[in-house]
């Protein structure tokens, strides 16, 4: 079995399957060679998108990782307690 080769669709460098970012925008699967080719595709891909579902969206992630942090610094209280 051979190695799949993929071409990363912001710089156009190619990459084994395997390695990259693999990120699912509902459904479609796009797999970048890099963090920042994944960012660099992100920062565009806002911008193509609603505001208004932008903005929802910010709120629900921030809130996701907000709600994230909170237990992980409870563990943390119950570990030194
Ligand atoms: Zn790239």
């Amino acid at each position: 079995m051979g190695r799949e080769k993929l071409i990363c669709p912001v710089c156009g460098k190619p990459f084994y399957k395997g390695q990259g970012v693999i990120i699912d925008f509902s459904g479609r699967v796009l797999i970048f060679h890099s963090k920042n080719c994944a960012i660099k595709f992100i920062r565009s891909f806002i911008t193509y998108v609603d505001p208004s579902e932008v903005r929802k969206a910010t709120n629900e992630t921030l809130k996701e990782f907000s709600e994230r942090l909170e237990a992980l610094k409870k563990i943390r209280e119950k570990k030194l307690t």
